[in-house]
């Protein structure tokens, strides 16, 4: 065959690949360093690593020969109580992830549009595009907030589902309870990401007793420190949710993802202790940062901060922190120009990175 690429679908011909993260014995190898002294702080996942407690479920799991319950009864069960929802408003899957994706491919024709508001989670563009449809953005304000007024002068003909992200990342503020209101109010599917959830403590999961177009989304690779194993969920009405669980692949969820997600529910005063802490040193971090006459912090109700760099570039900074085995992340797009985001790490962790940063800039 000549030229394969012509059979390629052409709105995926020239796609950009995810930007990919890195594995830390990767890292560790190209660097020359030993993998201990990686730290990782660029994907916002649980620094503590994987609890005692789940590992120890994972040892002694009977069914992993057995393919997953396609209906998720149990799962959808104690994900419901942890949530405060009925089990049919649960849907679970590989990571939040795959739930964007389910949500684009019920709704999405090619054609249709999809709106979010940058900067923003970017794998939505991705899936959207993957999906066909047509991927809409209106900028944020400077704080990272949304306009009312901006959102109310938008056309949303031919919008059908709107993504917005409470915290937003990477930018860690929260949603503004009139903007949900008004799109809820409209003809559109609203989908509401709240991989963060357990940081902020704020979700808006009481709007779906009164709304059938809202779709809420977790995860438990942040705080639950799951990331590789790779399990999430959506919260929504019975309808979508039913139309989910029709369309997604019947064993998205593997059977030692829902082993440790129930371990972890279990446990949720563990967790809890490392949120207060990691809200600790995530507040002491942003009161060292604002230091630094060269770095302005944003505030945030996450995991992670959001930094602009205004001496010394963004792009510098993460590379000369990578040389020294603190990774973070960067981002240079027109809207995050030389700002870089730092994941809220344990405290010692914190406070290698504060040294590197005194000695590359001076407070
Ligand atoms: C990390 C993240 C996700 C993806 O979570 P997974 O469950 O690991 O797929 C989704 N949304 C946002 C905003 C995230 O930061």
């Amino acid at each position: 065959m000549s030229d394969i690429q012509e059979y390629f679908c052409p709105s995926l011909r020239d796609m950009a690949p995810y930007s990919p993260i890195e594995p830390p014995d990767q890292i560790a190898k190209r660097l020359k360093l030993p993998e201990e002294e990686i730290i990782k702080l660029d994907a916002n996942e649980n620094p503590y690593g994987t609890a005692p407690h789940v590992l120890e479920a994972l040892s002694r799991g009977k069914y992993y020969h057995i393919y997953p319950d396609p209906a998720q009864v149990e799962l959808r069960e104690a994900i419901g109580q942890y949530a405060g929802v009925d089990p049919e408003m649960v849907v679970g899957g590989t990571g939040a992830d795959e739930l964007i994706d389910l949500a684009c491919r019920l709704l999405i024709e090619p054609g249709d549009k999809v709106l979010t508001f940058t900067p923003t989670f970017s794998y939505y563009s991705h899936l959207v595009t993957l999906n066909k449809g047509i991927f809409q953005t209106c900028p944020r304000e400077p704080d990272f907030s949304i306009s009312l007024e901006k959102v109310k002068q938008l056309d949303l003909s031919g919008v059908k589902l709107v993504f917005l992200c409470s915290p937003n990342n990477p930018s860690g503020n929260l949603l503004e309870e009139e903007i949900l209101d008004y799109f809820l109010a409209q003809s559109v599917i609203v989908c509401v990401d709240e991989a963060y959830y357990e940081f902020s403590r704020c979700s808006f999961v009481g709007k779906l007793k009164k709304h059938n177009n809202l779709i809420i989304l977790r995860t438990f690779s942040k705080c639950f420190g799951l990331a590789g194993l790779r399990v999430g969920y959506g919260l929504m009405s019975r309808e979508l949710a039913a139309a989910m669980m029709r369309i997604k692949p019947p064993y998205s969820v593997n059977v030692a993802a829902e082993v440790a997600l129930r371990t972890c529910l279990k446990y949720l005063d563990s967790y809890e202790q490392q949120v207060v802490t990691m809200i600790e040193t995530r507040e002491w971090f942003q009161e060292q940062l604002a230091q630094f006459s060269g770095l302005n912090p944003f505030p945030s109700h996450s995991n992670y901060i959001l930094v602009k760099a205004t001496g010394l570039e963004a792009k510098e900074i993460w590379k000369q922190l990578e040389q020294q085995g603190i990774l973070v992340r960067y981002f240079n797009t027109p809207q995050l120009n030389s700002c870089f985001r730092i994941s809220i790490g344990r405290r010692e962790q914190m406070e290698r990175l504060l040294k590197a940063l005194q000695e590359l800039l001076s407070p």
